[in-house]
């Protein structure tokens, strides 16, 4: 069975009530994601906006929370738990994202990463969990290593694979213009589908979609959404712009 296209957009700290009107009239306007193959569109605003999103966004688009907390809800300040995400109608959590995990101030650690990814599938939440590696690490020649190690902290905790999505951005490519070329994705993707197959299972390896992240943009993704294991896009920078839509019908 061939993986669904998926297609997020992370609008990280940023919007207001009137840049999201504008940007989903414009996006209805394109109908993007509407004819042809099907799509998974999610979209993740800042969670303050994330209902009142979800009611503007063009008809199957999905909303995400960027984040949620490690267990169950209570005297945790700030914090936002899986169950009032449900709650509200929300069905996806992007979890493990690189300015959580290299933020000094938030600093998630691969263990507290997967706590997070495990608590969230058990809250019946679905997950895009992503991994990648800093330049240095790339420079290093520790890619698959650091890729590979953050993904055994998730499958360690996971059992069921059924609700997630592997997001590989490479941190040096997130929000800096520098896009990884379609084979250098590539071969990251076949990687982590490699040590799937070994580690989790061969069924998890074929079906598990694996998204590139890392200033894909709509002149970009038609030549990296060519290749064999990019499954689709996690998107940031132009997921706050109408160029949106050519990523989301890049598949076609
Ligand atoms: C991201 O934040 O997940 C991301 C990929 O950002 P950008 O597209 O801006 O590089």
């Amino acid at each position: 069975m061939g993986r669904t296209f998926f297609v997020g957009g992370n609008w990280k700290c940023n919007s207001t009530k009137a840049s999201i009107a504008s940007l989903c009239s414009t996006w209805k306007e394109s109908g993007a994601g509407v004819a042809g193959p099907p799509v998974d569109v999610v979209i993740a605003p800042p969670s303050v906006y994330a209902v009142a999103a979800a009611e503007q966004l063009p008809s199957g688009y999905q909303v995400s929370l960027q984040n949620t907390w490690t267990g169950k809800g209570g005297a945790f300040t700030g914090e936002l738990s899986a169950e009032m995400a449900k709650d509200c109608g929300i069905n996806w959590v992007i979890l493990g994202h690189s300015e959580r995990r290299h933020i000094p101030t938030i600093a998630e650690s691969d263990e507290t990463v997967a706590t997070k990814v495990a608590y969230a599938l058990g809250a019946g939440l679905s997950v895009i969990a992503c991994i990648g590696e800093t330049l240095e690490e790339r420079e290093a020649g520790n890619t698959n290593a650091v890729n590979e190690r953050q993904l055994a902290a998730i499958a360690a905790k996971v059992s069921d694979w059924t609700n997630v999505v592997i997001a590989y951005e490479p941190v040096w490519a997130i929000g800096t213009g520098k896009v990884a070329t379609p084979d250098q994705a590539q071969e990251v993707h076949a990687a982590l589908r490699v040590w799937l197959a070994a580690n989790v299972s061969p069924a998890v390896a074929e079906s598990v979609r694996i998204l590139y992240g890392g200033s894909v943009s709509g002149k970009n993704c038609n030549e990296l959404a060519g290749k064999e294991d990019v499954d689709g896009f996690l998107v940031g920078g132009a997921s706050l712009k109408p160029e949106f839509t050519a990523i989301v019908d890049s598949h076609k």
